[in-house]
């Protein structure tokens, strides 16, 4: 393996005059801000970073990583907490350079580079009164959340952001560029919706746009915990009431300053302030300390949840499922459950159990075969993101976590076995399964045998091989 410094000065020649920054250990604070992640755990230390500006400038990296045999990974927004867009002593092709977004108005699509983050989208989509389907947090990358399925605000009237994706700019492991669309390499298409980090590097992605109203009603509502079981009948009704256009975000945190236990309520009404106020009235009369809901542009929808995703501190996400109506007993135990633990470690106030109460109906309309994305099911995501400080506790948090989706994911009702999973849903959301032990096929269910075909068509070598637990066929190890 030739990793060493004067190979990357091979490199830093092959790409002289491209535009892209090759960056090692002794360029000083540049290369500190590049190894920097959304969570500190991922934070390693690259032997080299090549900050990309161009599909050529990527193809480029991957043949001489090729040439090399040098172990990579891609970095979109550097938001996962799995560790797969960082690495010790490797190469990182970063693409935070590539974020220029472009819409075409006429045909109502947004194109977005591979290193673009969900603000770059919804500023410049606004401008034409579109949106699409983005995440609710806007400093996310679109690269990983798109590639792993992609739920937002919108998701209750458009479906999944890959259910409104119409084609990727890839360069493959092989250096060659390519486009994948329903018509196009239609194959990789189905593969790099639901599993696309395993199959290339997404130079641009390009969407459905929708018109979008403009203001929207959203915001947070900040209850004390004895209002847990009003807002678990909320949520409960929320189930039958909701006619797609709104969301409900809900859960258990302590956050600073004085690290109280809360129960924060994120709500979203696609419509009027009079509709949303008449939707959300339940909910608002029950009493918050806090109301913190208003008409907001659409495009600062998704940073409203921005001060309590903060780039700070160790963090790590999981998810599960769960089922409404839910039993305000089992929740409230849940509540107890997680505040033992935050409150038995320091500085774990800002920790997040989520019960993401996006609705579903658009979700399921496609079937799991459709693409490899394989978590539509009747049911919702839950989702825990713990944040901490201290390395230590590392293992300890990471079983906690588990253990607690576990025991929130019982309503689910997910199914054992493989075959009524794979059309009923695995119960299991890709992106936020961080956890390295996770197998392929709880992420893909049946679709997990197809994928190894394609990653054997597509990279048969697995140099798309960090943080994904797919392998080609002809590598899988048979027991
Ligand atoms: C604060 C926060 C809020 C979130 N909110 C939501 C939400 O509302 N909805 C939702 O669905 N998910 C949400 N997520 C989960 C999110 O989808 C994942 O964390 C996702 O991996 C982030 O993508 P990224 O590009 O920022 O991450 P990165 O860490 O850069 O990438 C994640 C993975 O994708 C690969 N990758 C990234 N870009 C490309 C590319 N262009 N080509 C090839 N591979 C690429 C990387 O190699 C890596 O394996 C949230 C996460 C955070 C931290």
């Amino acid at each position: 393996m030739g990793s060493t410094p004067d190979v990357y000065t091979t490199l830093k020649e092959q790409l002289k005059g491209s535009g892209a920054e090759v960056l090692m250990p002794d360029d000083g604070e540049k290369y500190e801000q590049s190894i920097k992640r959304w969570s500190e755990h991922c934070e390693k230390r690259a032997a080299c970073v090549v900050k990309a500006t161009s599909p050529a400038d990527v193809s480029t990296t991957l043949s001489f990583i090729r040439a090399h045999k040098i172990p990579f990974v891609v970095r979109g927004g550097g938001h996962s907490t799995s560790g797969s867009a960082s690495i010790e002593g490797g190469l990182v092709i970063d693409l935070s350079l590539m974020r220029r977004v472009s819409v075409d108005p006429e045909k109502r699509t947004v194109r977005a580079e591979g290193g673009a983050i969900w603000e770059d989208v919804d500023v410049e989509a606004a401008k034409f009164g579109l949106a699409t389907v983005g995440g609710t947090v806007n400093h996310t990358g679109v690269g990983g959340l798109t590639l792993g399925g992609g739920y937002g605000y919108l998701t209750g009237k458009y479906g999944l952001t890959i259910d409104n994706l119409l084609s990727v700019d890839m360069v493959l492991a092989s250096g060659e560029q390519v486009t994948a669309s329903e018509t196009e390499n239609a194959d990789l298409f189905w593969a790099v919706r639901g599993a696309g980090q395993n199959f290339g590097v997404v130079t641009a992605f390009t969407f459905r746009g929708y018109p979008q109203a403009n203001p929207v009603y959203a915001g947070t509502l900040i209850f004390l915990p004895d209002k847990l079981p009003q807002i678990v009948e909320f949520a409960n009704k929320f189930h039958d009431k909701n006619d797609g256009n709104q969301a409900l975000l809900w859960g258990f945190s302590c956050p600073p300053p004085d690290n109280a236990p809360v129960v924060l309520a994120q709500c979203f009404h696609n419509g009027t302030e009079d509709e949303g106020a008449a939707f959300f009235k339940e909910l608002v009369d029950a009493g918050p300390v806090a109301n913190m809901i208003a008409m907001v542009p659409y495009e600062k929808l998704n940073s409203l949840l921005n001060p309590a995703a903060g780039f700070d501190g160790r963090k790590m996400f999981g998810g599960g499922a769960f089922k409404l109506p839910l039993n305000p007993a089992f929740v409230q135990a849940l509540h107890a459950d997680f505040l033992d633990f935050v409150n038995a470690h320091e500085r774990m106030g800002e920790s997040l159990l989520l019960f993401e109460t996006i609705p579903y109906a658009k979700v399921v309309g496609v079937p799991n075969e459709k693409m490899a994305f394989s978590n539509r099911g009747n049911y919702y995501n839950v989702a825990t993101c713990f944040k901490w400080f201290d390395a230590k506790l590392d293992d300890e948090i990471r079983a906690f976590s588990r253990s607690l989706l576990k025991k929130a994911s019982q309503t689910a009702g997910v199914a054992q076995d493989e075959a009524v999973r794979a059309v009923e849903g695995v119960g299991q959301y890709g992106n936020y399964a961080t956890d390295a032990d996770v197998p392929a096929s709880e992420i893909y269910g049946s679709n997990a045998k197809r994928l190894e075909e394609l990653k054997h068509k597509y990279d048969p070598d697995n140099l798309f091989n960090r943080g994904t637990r797919l392998v080609p066929r002809q590598l899988v190890v048979v027991n």
